[in-house]
């Protein structure tokens, strides 16, 4: 018989080695309610430990996708003020090409009425 260190009962040792690796000699009962005390601390520890790995990977993902936003951002920011150069391109050219045959006219009408007035054409470059 032996007594037990934590609730001081007596016991009979089932297990030679288990009374050798043990620091307080246990009856059944205080050692399978301080197994089970262990492996439910562990439990907790390994959830934690599970918890935080979450938390961190949920915070990666979310610095990834704040990263993105902003590079998607800068994409469409980029493809606007294209489309937004080429309306501009498209539309300066189409002035230019309004003031140029209005300018063109303007030449040609002048140039008819030199030839009215003087009876002779103007030469022109390179003749
Ligand atoms: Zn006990």
């Amino acid at each position: 018989m032996m007594t037990c260190e934590l609730c001081g009962k007596l016991y009979i040792s089932k297990s030679l080695k288990r009374e050798t690796n043990v620091n307080f000699r246990k009856c059944d009962e205080c050692y399978y309610a301080a197994k089970a005390q262990n492996s439910l601390a562990s439990a907790n520890r390994k959830a934690q430990t599970e918890f935080m790995r979450i938390e961190n990977r949920i915070e990666k993902l979310e610095k990834k996708n704040q990263m993105l936003e902003t590079i998607i951002e800068s994409m469409v920011n980029d493809r606007v003020n294209t489309y937004i150069q080429a309306i501009l391109k498209s539309a300066i050219k189409k002035e230019t090409d309004d003031r140029m045959q209005v300018l063109q006219a303007q030449i040609i009408a002048v140039n008819n009425k030199v030839v009215e007035i003087m009876g002779f054409e103007l030469p022109k470059g390179g003749e």
